[in-house]
């Protein structure tokens, strides 16, 4: 065993702490990076070294691979955690780690690259029986090829960019007369967000679920799965509400998902924590969409109802341990919900609300666990993805988590900025919510500006936002291989995909 005893966090805000709170029980000593507009952040005063990288831009701090091994080397570190985002699903970050004889906590970056593509990952496991959304398994190199496959396949479909994340590059096509166009654009915004052209084609599943499997494996060959998380709750693709278990799995359908995902990831010998997402439609039908090679925003729900600690797995896993638990050996125990507590005004289109947190007072008591990177006072910076905060409940049952998630929301104060909190509320109060009949249409079906009551930005907080959308998208790396990248869009942006 290869006994880990420093970790360097490549990664910044709530993420890096949770990392750190792992380590420091484990006995591990943990080394922090950032970037100047994060001097005063949580996660530097937490760690026991921090070091400043670079200028506030992530190209320039967080995202810079030669600098952060300079810094592992320098301080004797044994291991980097990349945490979600920034360099996580980097496969060159995790070869230039192992080059440099410093442990990259994830998995080989053989599986990261592959699964970094959505094409690549669905060729990888066309062998082992897992249900695709029906459509293209290339690239698309003739236009007109394409059409006739889209005809085949049958409106409304997807064009998704294969090297697509955090949303980003999808476009649904209505109808056959409008295909062309909307390729030419999806292919556009495939090479300016992920510097690769390639798209194809999936069947647009008209009212889906989002499930996914939480999967770990070691490096003795054990793969196991750990149950799924619902995150059909979604804004532009992406998550803010996720739950564990879903309301709508059988126990047959769960074990039939899980053993899909662990086929998954023994396709691309996978090691470390992973997972697997599944499109679920009006049938109880699961489809294959991609994996995710490393921990997850939302996987704090999944700690809840296993007990495990996931970043304490992954890090065992690292120094070469078999996990101490099988299959069997696991259950699911209550229910557990996560919101996403963003700095955005849900009803200016989820648009980034930068500022300082004037009020920020967490929730506490029974069964509520708040995971941030805030203290009151601090400034969002408009340089960074704008989560504040993941606002957790635990229940024996599913009701009773949402009646917490309530109490909790209600407790939270937070002024300065417009958060998700309001959206929050409505959802958790929402019939469809409470009985666990809704899909990733949610919000298009149900929330509008006259589900809150509006407090009116200034004209001079909107151009913030606006501004603050513009420079957190610019910062974006640019040439990421995966799934790693969360967008906010401008607002033209945000119309461009609703109504496209
Ligand atoms: P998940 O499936 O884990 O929710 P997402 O696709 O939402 O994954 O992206 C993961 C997270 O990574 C985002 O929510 C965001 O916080 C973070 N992230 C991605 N790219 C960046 C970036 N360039 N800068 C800061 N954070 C980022
Ligand atoms: P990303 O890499 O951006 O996370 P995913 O393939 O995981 O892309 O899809 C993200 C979300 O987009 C899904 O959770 C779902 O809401 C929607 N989506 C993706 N593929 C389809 C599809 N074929 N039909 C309908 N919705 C889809
Ligand atoms: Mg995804």
């Amino acid at each position: 065993m290869n006994k880990i005893r420093k970790i360097l966090v490549a990664n910044r805000g709530e993420i890096a702490l949770r990392v750190m709170r792992s380590a420091k029980e484990m006995g591990i000593k943990t080394v922090a990076i950032y970037s100047e507009a994060d001097r005063n952040a949580l996660h530097v005063r937490y760690a026991d070294e921090a070091v400043c990288v670079g200028g506030p831009k992530s190209a320039d701090s967080y995202l810079k691979i030669d600098t952060i091994l300079e810094v592992c080397k320098k301080l004797a570190v044994d291991a980097v955690h990349p945490g979600y985002g920034f360099l996580s699903e980097n496969a060159a970050f995790a070869q230039a780690a192992a080059a440099a004889g410093i442990i990259f906590i994830g998995p080989e970056p053989e599986s990261i690259s592959l699964m970094g593509s959505k094409l690549a990952a669905k060729a990888a496991v066309a062998n082992y029986n897992i249900p695709m959304v029906p459509g293209t398994d290339q690239a698309i190199t003739d236009i007109a090829e394409a059409k006739n496959i889209a005809e085949r396949v049958g409106f409304p479909i997807l064009i998704k960019a294969s090297a697509g994340g955090g949303g980003k590059g999808m476009r649904v096509v209505e109808e056959a007369g409008a295909f062309e166009e909307q390729m030419q654009l999806a292919v556009n915004e495939a090479v300016s967000a992920f510097g690769d052209g390639a798209v194809f084609i999936e069947k647009y599943i008209g009212s889906p679920r989002h499930i996914e499997i939480q999967v770990l494996g070691d490096t003795h060959g054990n793969i196991v799965h750990l149950f799924e998380r619902e995150c059909s709750i979604q804004r532009r693709h992406q998550k803010v509400i996720e739950e564990a278990p879903s309301a709508v799995l059988t126990p047959a359908l769960r074990a039939q998902m899980g053993q899909c995902a662990v086929a998954v990831a023994r396709a691309c010998n996978y090691v470390g924590a992973g997972t697997v997402e599944f499109l679920l439609d009006e049938n109880l039908q699961f489809y294959f969409l991609e994996m995710n090679t490393r921990l997850q925003v939302e996987h704090p729900v999944t700690e809840l109802i296993t007990g495990l600690d996931l970043v304490k797995e992954q890090i065992k896993i690292a120094q070469g341990e078999p996990l101490s638990f099988k299959q069997e050996d696991l259950e699911i125990s209550g229910h557990a919900l996560e919101l996403r507590v963003y700095a955005e005004d849900p009803l200016n289109n989820f648009l980034p609300d930068i500022g300082r947190l004037t009020t920020y007072k967490r929730p506490q008591g029974l069964g509520v666990r708040v995971d941030d990177g805030f203290e009151e006072g601090m400034e969002v910076p408009i340089y960074y993805d704008p989560m504040i905060a993941k606002l957790i409940t635990y229940g024996q049952t599913r009701a009773e988590a949402i009646d917490r998630m309530i109490r909790a929301i209600a407790e939270y104060q937070i002024t300065g900025v417009q958060t998700t909190l309001t959206f929050g509320k409505f959802v958790m109060e929402h019939e469809a919510f409470r009985s666990g009949n809704f899909d990733t249409k949610f919000i298009q079906n149900y929330f509008g500006p006259e589900s809150l009551i509006p407090t009116p930005a200034p004209e001079a907080e909107q151009v913030a936002a606006v501004l603050a959308a513009f420079i957190y998208e610019q910062a974006r790396p640019q040439t990421a291989a995966s799934g790693t990248i969360s967008n906010h869009p401008t607002e033209s942006n945000w119309k461009k995909n609703r109504s496209s």
